[in-house]
């Protein structure tokens, strides 16, 4: 299938490097979200995040302007119906998910690929609830997504081979690697990844180390390029949690239970650097340990 249009739902940190990442690549993008003040914010974030792609001589300037015209803020999910393939890049909570892909249904061309960038949730479920399953896939892209050069290509149980090498088409015209992942919970690079980090998380909770000592020694002694309590920061506590949650759910093991401290940070509203606060305060200049 000739891809031309992407569709991108939820404008928070990773639907505008989506959106950043596919208007680079040359596609028309619409990017809407729940939240208008997001909205507005994404765009100027991406104009912000090309800019810097600039000074680095990464990209040209003819390169940022005609990618920032091709991105389209759109109030509504009707208004993403013509495009050839949907990302839903939401809130990481199941209800939210699906409430969208029922609105979007009846707005969409019978051909239109409608994936999620879910981090965790089950790709089956999502799809079943949808009138093309056949046609409903995994695409997971990393954090923040204009740098990083994976995107985990996840198919349901019905996931058809045209749709598979559609997407895997779409991320090498980015310049980007796929890797296809199978459809359990947190598919390949969380499965790994968030026990690491809920494990430094309970390191804290159990006073083996601070902060600081944590992510020091993961930095200095694993060579990790961030530690694991700054990397969870920067993905959001929130959705680190949420990932605890299906992986604990969704394999009934309790070697993947949340830490409470992990909980506790998410309840206080400290979610990391989107919020200025989670196991760093980052409202001054130096981010500052909070425990
Ligand atoms: P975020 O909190 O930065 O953004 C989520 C956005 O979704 C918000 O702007 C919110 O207003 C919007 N939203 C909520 N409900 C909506 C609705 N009904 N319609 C339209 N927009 C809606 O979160 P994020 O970090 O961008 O995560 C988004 C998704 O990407 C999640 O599924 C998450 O698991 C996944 N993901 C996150 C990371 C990461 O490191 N943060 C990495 C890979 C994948």
């Amino acid at each position: 299938m000739d891809v031309a249009s992407i569709g991108v739902i939820g404008a928070g940190q990773m639907g505008n490097g989506i959106a950043h990442v596919m208007a680079l690549a040359g596609y028309e993008v619409r990017l809407t979200d729940v939240s208008g003040d997001a909205l507005s914010a994404a765009r100027g974030k991406i104009e912000a995040n090309m800019n810097r792609q600039v000074s680095r001589e990464k990209i040209t300037e003819a390169d940022r302007d005609g990618a920032l015209k091709r991105i389209i803020p759109v109030k509504g999910l009707a208004d993403l119906g013509s495009t050839d393939i949907v990302i839903e890049a939401a809130t990481e909570r199941e209800m939210i998910k699906q409430a969208i892909f029922e609105d979007i249904l009846p707005h969409l061309k019978p051909d239109t690929i409608l994936t999620s960038n879910t981090s965790s949730i089950s790709i089956t479920r999502l799809a079943s609830r949808t009138d093309r399953p056949e046609r409903f896939m995994g695409f997971h892209f990393m954090n923040p997504v204009p740098v990083m050069q994976l995107v985990e290509l996840i198919r349901g149980i019905a996931t058809d081979e045209p749709t598979f090498r559609t997407c895997e088409a779409v991320v090498a015209k980015l310049g980007k690697t796929s890797a296809s992942a199978e459809d359990f919970p947190a598919f390949i690079v969380n499965r790994i990844l968030m026990p690491m980090i809920n494990e430094a998380i309970y390191t804290l909770y159990e006073g083996v180390g601070s902060v600081r000592s944590i992510d020091t020694s993961m930095k200095l002694g694993a060579n990790h390029p961030m530690g694991p309590l700054e990397l969870a920061d920067f993905i959001g506590l929130d959705t680190c949690l949420a990932i605890m949650n299906v992986l604990h759910d969704g394999l009934a093991d309790t070697k993947y239970r949340p830490c409470p401290l992990l909980t506790k940070y998410v309840e206080a509203g400290w979610l990391g650097r989107k919020t200025q606060r989670g196991f760093y305060d980052y409202r001054g200049d130096e981010p500052i340990p909070t425990r």
